[in-house]
């Protein structure tokens, strides 16, 4: 059983030059209180994270959360997060994860209401097991987001392609998606466009090519797509990123949603109409993932 851990970072400043930031670290009980009844996170989910998947003590793709970390905090206006604080962090998280698969969080907050400083922390745990998934699939519903795509560059406050702590409405989603007597959701813009599952990115394969959203400020840039895309690269197979129409789906010869924790989940039905599952395919996308990534 791998340990479950937490670390309370004092941010430093990006500029820090520091080689060593373990005076920056203070070790909490993660079964005890940590936070402040005042913090912006837990009254507004005003706040930014990322969840890092972790195989046999190995904290996969570091450097894209942590791009993608800083991606975030750009667009929700919070400070410039210090990377290689952020790199030691987890680093020492992944050291507390024992064989197996873990999940690192690393969350940045707006900080305590009228407070001086954001709050940072991060934590580790035991995986859920996702290995029936992974070979049994999912069926999805797609579900509108309830705004057109270009809302993303007319409205930035959205905070759209930030990962942002505020997952209500994803969860819902998924609520919604079981209510259907599917597994997850894709959501689909009001005029057609296909964006992302609550959770996780979206991979077609349509003939001999595969293809995902265009990360154009509406979705989240998944490092696990981005992982994707460059091993199906290094084999010769041809990869696109573009505006999915939403009836285009039914078409696709096989389909995935990824994401770091999960992997690989093959998608066999999408609104009722069956998917074909690759099997040996999906497996040695799953192998892939699972083998160390840097
Ligand atoms: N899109 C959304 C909304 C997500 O929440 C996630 C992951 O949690 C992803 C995509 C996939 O991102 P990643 O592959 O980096 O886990």
């Amino acid at each position: 059983m791998v340990s479950r851990y937490a670390l309370i970072i004092d941010p430093a400043s990006p500029d820090d030059p520091r080689a060593d930031f373990t005076s920056t670290f203070a070790e909490v009980d993660p079964a005890a209180p940590a936070l402040s009844v005042g913090e912006l996170s837990t009254q507004r989910g005003d706040g930014i994270f990322e969840s890092v998947g972790v195989v046999d003590g190995h904290a996969q793709e570091v450097q894209a959360h942590l791009d993608r970390l800083a991606h975030s905090a750009e667009i929700c206006d919070l400070p410039v997060p210090n990377l290689e604080q952020w790199r030691a962090a987890t680093a020492l998280a992944a050291a507390h994860c024992g064989p197996g698969e873990s999940v690192i969080k690393l969350i940045l907050s707006r900080g305590v209401d009228h407070g001086p400083a954001p709050t940072a922390w991060i934590t580790a745990n035991p995986a859920p097991d996702f290995t029936a998934v992974r070979v049994r699939g999912v069926r999805v519903v797609t579900l509108e987001r309830g705004y057109d795509s270009a809302v993303p560059a007319r409205a930035p406050w959205l905070l759209l392609g930030a990962k942002t702590l505020s997952y209500a409405v994803n969860m819902a989603a998924i609520r919604e998606a079981k209510r259907r007597g599917a597994d997850d959701a894709i959501f689909v813009s009001t005029d057609g466009i296909v964006f992302e599952a609550p959770t996780a990115s979206l991979i077609l394969r349509v003939g001999d090519l595969y293809l995902t959203p265009a990360p154009s400020g509406g979705i989240l840039h998944g490092t696990t797509q981005l992982s994707v895309f460059a091993w199906l690269e290094q084999q010769g197979l041809a990869t696109q990123y573009r505006d999915i129409p939403t009836d285009e789906l039914p078409q696709a010869d096989a389909a995935w949603l990824v994401s770091s924790v999960r992997l690989a989940a093959p998608i066999t039905e999408i609104d009722g109409a069956p998917i074909p599952l690759d099997a040996e395919f999906t497996a040695r996308l799953n192998q892939y993932l699972l083998s160390p990534r840097d």
